[in-house]
């Protein structure tokens, strides 16, 4: 069995939108409380989150905006993106979750790990929030990943929605390869398949619209059928995913139909494309039984797949 780290801090509690808010603290607390009793979390090796440094979320960050949301405080970013008073401290740990992972890597001998955070990341752009997002966690940890010494990084992006924010900070870039399965037309209407990049990066973005509705079915035959010949041509050092389970269908905030048993099939399709350490990050999911099976089931294919 593969030793599997799992990164997560109390920090990332400490970011509370209001009440009504989909995105909020019993997400993780319920991850944590599924992993307790299934008894996963004891064959797991548990890594605390680092706090990012503001120099590591310059690496994908403008300064300006980074400054903004150091003493932004209290309030609301966007009409889906609100702050509490310690929301900067947990979008530390979040980014900083990716960066313990990547170091960990390094020592080569736990090669594949989960990080538990929030606020997600996918959504952010260089130089603003976006969509319950403030940094993008996976592009700080694709950034973190090259000075590290992994040169070459491929993204997998399965959440609902479109990863906006990732696919515009790497589209000019040929040693990150975004590819993105996504409701379209949806939010954040971003995503066509005929996105495939710009100028040195034309051919290293790759999205696949998904019809609402579609379910286990097109999903498999993507991931199946299509992602690995895609990882393996490109050759990457490591992969980051961002992992959204708002594809569940009970989700309420996408009308995606994957079950339990694809979101299974998903993350075995990603872990056989290539021995490469491979990092995922939670992004969206949002009912909270659902999103807590699907952490297990894919935390349960890790510990299987050496
Ligand atoms: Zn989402």
């Amino acid at each position: 069995m593969s030793r599997i780290g799992f990164v997560y801090g109390d920090a990332m509690l400490k970011h509370e939108p209001p009440p009504w808010h989909p995105e909020r603290k019993e997400r993780l607390i319920r991850i944590l409380g599924d992993l307790q009793n299934s008894g996963v979390s004891e064959k797991l090796v548990h890594l605390r989150s680092k706090r990012a440094g503001l120099d590591d979320i310059a690496l994908v960050h403008t300064r300006e905006y980074i400054e903004a949301m150091r003493t932004f405080g209290e309030g609301c970013l966007d009409p889906d993106t609100y702050t509490s008073q310690d929301s900067l401290e947990a979008a530390l740990h979040a980014a900083g979750s990716l960066i313990q992972a990547i170091e960990t890597c390094k020592g080569g001998e736990i090669t594949r790990l989960f990080c538990a955070v929030r606020p997600p990341g996918h959504h952010a752009e260089a130089d603003s929030a976006m969509g319950f997002c403030l940094f993008n966690n996976v592009a700080v940890g694709a950034r973190y990943a090259q000075k590290s010494g992994f040169q070459k990084v491929f993204i997998v992006d399965f959440d609902a929605h479109h990863g906006n924010g990732t696919q515009h900070i790497f589209e000019e870039d040929d040693s990150v390869f975004y590819f993105s399965t996504h409701q379209y037309p949806y939010y954040p209407d971003t995503g066509k398949d005929f996105d495939r990049g710009k100028g040195k990066g034309k051919g290293y973005t790759y999205n696949v619209q998904i019809l609402k509705g579609s379910g286990n079915k097109e999903y498999l035959s993507v991931y199946q059928d299509f992602l690995p010949d895609l990882v393996r041509r490109f050759g990457p050092d490591i992969i980051l995913v961002s992992a959204g389970y708002d594809i569940h269908v009970n989700d309420p905030h996408a009308d995606i139909r994957v079950t339990s048993e694809g979101i299974r099939g998903i993350v075995h399709s990603i872990l056989t494309s290539s021995s490469c350490p491979t990092i995922f990050s939670l992004e969206g999911g949002y009912d909270l039984g659902s999103l807590a099976e699907c952490v297990r089931i894919t935390l349960e294919e890790m510990l299987k797949v050496s």
